[in-house]
């Protein structure tokens, strides 16, 4: 008896010993435990929303710096840590890294090791978004096309799987999800004339389970949505992890624009292209969709996270889904079977649709979209490519029911253009030209979801970039491309903070609470698609350099 107990003892040990264990139940628990970051978006809702309290709207003012990190890389800095039994974990594009929470010391790097001619075919920054941990290992993605599993003790790599061929322009970004015991990731590449899909693997080993492409081939319902073979070639990248609703057994994950941007090159709706896809995490099917601009013109790409609450829907708590698209409109859906419940303006200048139809679904176009499409002619129109918001992630408060987002205003001149197809080379398919507003930029919004409409909004020049995260204790963290790390109260958007941490703010914010201290972690480091694409002058004066800042209440 006494044998069998100390064998079971040293079982439940080895169990508990850190960094080992990481189950699936841990990960259903993500968003409650407050010790652990153990989800991109801290929780497999992506509510990025934490009950914590000490750092609330007096004490954050007492906010410093406990420790930074340096990556030791001069890229942009998107990469969400994840945090587990007080080691943090992060990514770089060329780099996995552990570090201890407490001291910010590391503890192992593992570097991935690029084929020179990686980095130059990604369209808009050289980054990475972040890993998954499950069962002692931490998965992540490549540039160049890799899934890897990392032992999350040591930092060995246990298995490496392939995707695709990098060259014609497939590349990985993504952070995956663990959902159901299997690992999925979905592939960026859409301005290059991919085609699009979104994979399963099987965490011990890296075997390939199940690929689902987001445009519709020949055989597949949908198919009749691509002329001719414009499908080989029709977009639909799928880099930002979806969110998962472990009940319904239902992974949520959008989608990216149609390649070419041109529509009239490929006249239909091209499904599955600006959706959101409801899939079964162990087979990859596709259980229904929605799509938010069919035939898209302007790189409304609709991959940002779809946020699952339960939100009050005709007085009734419902199971919704909300996605802050890049068109302008916030929408919820019910996520058992898709239908629309609202559909609604945020961004503040929106010109290409008057509305969407509530039985439709679909998009109301104005009469530039009308114009653009029968004459291929150069017209104006709000928001631009970047849209009311790019991928930045937003967070729901469920205290006070607002979701907060950093949002943009600017608008484009776009002309679309009949291109080739070369491998390995951009597919636009426009040209466009940004039109900018007389202020500023971009407002970190606090949104009605139902409504669309502005609780409170912080404006901001130069437009943020950052993810968003927001606390029990009515305190919502955000960062400039300009460096300031920054604290607003969640009621009417006031400032209570800001440390400025030396570089551009990319990186999405997470918080936990170890030994009875409340930490906030963000990642640093500037290099993004607005960096590169916008000529903003104003960023000529911030350094690159990315680097981890962790902060707490000073005592
Ligand atoms: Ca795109």
């Amino acid at each position: 008896m006494r044998r069998m107990m100390t064998a079971a003892f040293l079982a439940a040990l080895c169990l508990a010993s850190p960094g080992q264990a990481q189950t699936a139940a841990e990960l259903l628990r993500g968003a409650d435990d407050t010790k652990n970051v153990l989800n991109y978006g801290m929780g497999y809702h992506l509510q990025r929303f934490s009950p914590l309290k000490q750092i609330d709207k007096q004490s954050v003012k007492r906010l410093t710096p406990v420790w930074n990190y340096s990556y030791d890389d001069n890229r942009a800095e998107e990469s969400q840590p994840l945090v587990y039994n007080g080691v943090l974990y992060v990514t770089t594009h060329n780099a996995t890294m552990a570090v201890d929470a407490k001291t910010g010391k590391q503890l192992w790097k593992t570097k991935v090791e690029y084929p020179p001619e990686t980095p130059r075919i990604v369209c808009c920054g050289i980054i990475n978004r972040g890993g998954a941990i499950y069962e002692g290992k931490l998965f992540r993605t490549t540039l160049d096309a890799n899934v890897i599993a990392l032992d999350m003790k040591t930092g060995k790599e246990i298995w490496r799987s392939n995707a695709i061929d990098f060259k014609p322009g497939y590349s990985f970004t993504v952070a995956p999800l663990v959902a159901d015991g299997v690992v999925i990731t979905g592939i960026s590449g859409a301005e290059y004339g991919i085609r699009g899909f979104i994979d399963g693997w099987d965490p011990e080993t890296g075997k390939h389970l199940w690929r689902t492409y987001t445009v519709a081939g020949p055989g597949d319902p949908g198919a009749h949505t691509w002329p001719g073979d414009t499908w080989q070639h029709g977009g639909g990248s799928a880099w930002i992890t979806g969110s998962y609703d472990p009940e319904l057994k239902t992974v949520y994950w959008g989608t990216g624009n149609a390649g070419s941007w041109n529509p009239n090159t490929h006249k239909g709706d091209n499904l599955y292209t600006c959706s959101v896809l409801a899939l079964d995490p162990k087979t990859g099917k596709i259980k229904w969709h929605f799509q938010f601009s069919p035939n898209d013109p302007y790189d409304y790409d609709s991959v940002a996270e779809m946020v699952l609450a339960e939100i009050p829907v005709g007085g009734r708590p419902t199971k919704v889904l909300m996605n802050a698209n890049r068109n302008g409109f916030f929408y919820v859906l019910d996520r058992t079977n898709g239908q629309l419940f609202a559909a609604n303006k945020y961004g503040k200048t929106v010109t290409w649709a008057e509305g969407v139809d509530e039985k439709t679904g679909r998009p109301i176009e104005a009469a530039v979209t009308k114009h653009v499409r029968d004459t291929e002619q150069t017209v104006e129109v709000w928001p631009g490519a970047m849209g009311s918001k790019n991928w930045s992630p937003m967070s729901f408060n469920p205290q006070t029911g607002l979701a907060y987002a950093n949002t943009l205003d600017w608008g484009m001149k776009y002309t679309p253009t009949r291109e080739q197809y070369r491998a390995g080379a951009t597919y636009w398919g426009a040209d466009i030209e940004w039109v900018w507003p007389q202020g500023p930029r971009g407002y970190l919004k606090a949104i009605e979801p139902m409504t669309g409409k502005t609780r409170w909004e912080a404006p901001s020049d130069v437009p943020r970039f950052s993810g968003v995260l927001s606390t029990a204790g009515g305190v919502v963290f955000a960062g400039a491309l300009t460096g300031e790390f920054e604290a607003f109260d969640a009621d009417t958007g006031a400032k209570l903070w800001q440390f400025q941490t030396g570089s551009g703010i990319e990186g999405q914010p997470v918080t936990w609470e170890q030994d009875g201290t409340q930490y906030v972690a963000v990642s640093v480091g500037i290099g993004g698609v607005y960096s590169i694409f916008s000529g903003d002058e104003r960023l000529a004066a911030v350094p690159a350099g990315g680097s981890l800042w962790v902060f707490a209440v000073s005592k």
